[in-house]
């Protein structure tokens, strides 16, 4: 129990320290993100234009791993909104769906009407999106991914995000969530982490089936707002 609890005080300094230094890296990149589209076109050559791509997706990437970090540090003291899950589960599909067909995965959608939630709507739907994202990175081919939502019969909301990708052996599963736990060569590893951070702080939970070589489901279970 005290190992735990140092681990998550020093999480908690490192967050307070990034959130500061994002903000300050921030404009800068988007200064930088900008004119660098100003200057591709017609004038540079295609190989040049290539490097001004790949120089954007990278910034991009620096982007992404900011943005979680802000996430991770957000103040806790905003306020709670009653919204729709059904909408924010239906957008957060909607908006991962472009990235899914750009690798050829259908996005089967199975959302129940009339689902409401308490909560941090923007909050929630960077779950939604993380773990859709890591779905459709885990397939190679013939991609399915089915996305549902439904009140169980424990009178809790209950999200599932399937997919048909590669699956993780057990011994995998007891680190998803740490901070910077990754298996891929461009990770953050800090995905899962904000997630499970989010659905705590929802005072929810996620559990996460898997099966090598079949693929993966994750679960997120949230008391029903009454
Ligand atoms: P990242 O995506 O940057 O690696 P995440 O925190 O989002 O970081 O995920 C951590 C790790 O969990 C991934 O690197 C991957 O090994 C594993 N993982 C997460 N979701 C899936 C999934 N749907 N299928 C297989 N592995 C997964
Ligand atoms: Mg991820």
């Amino acid at each position: 129990i005290k190992k735990e609890l140092i681990k998550a005080e020093k999480f908690n300094v490192v967050s307070q320290l990034a959130a500061s230094v994002a903000h300050e890296i921030r404009n800068p990149m988007t200064t930088v993100r900008g004119f660098m589209q100003l200057l591709q076109g017609d004038r540079l050559s295609q190989e040049q234009n290539t490097f001004i791509n790949i120089s954007i997706k990278e910034l991009d990437r620096a982007q992404e791993v900011i943005n979680q970090y802000l996430s991770l540090a957000k103040p806790q003291t905003e306020e709670l909104e009653e919204f729709s899950l059904t909408s924010a589960f239906n957008e957060s599909v909607e908006v991962m769906s472009t990235y899914a067909a750009m690798n050829s995965i259908e996005i089967k959608k199975d959302i129940e009407d009339g689902l409401v939630l308490k909560g941090l709507k923007l909050e929630l739907q960077q779950v939604f999106i993380n773990i859709l994202k890591n779905a459709i990175e885990a397939i190679k081919e013939n991609g399915e991914i089915t996305a549902a939502a439904t009140e169980n019969k424990d009178g809790k909301i209950m999200v599932t995000i399937k997919d048909n990708g590669a699956g993780m052996p057990q011994e995998q599963l007891k680190s998803l969530g740490s901070p910077y736990y990754s298996t891929k060569e461009k990770g953050t590893g800090l995905g899962l982490t904000v997630c499970y951070q989010i659905v705590k702080r929802m005072k929810g939970e996620i559990v996460v089936e898997s099966q090598l070589g079949n693929g993966t489901m994750f679960t997120i279970l949230l008391p029903k707002h009454t």
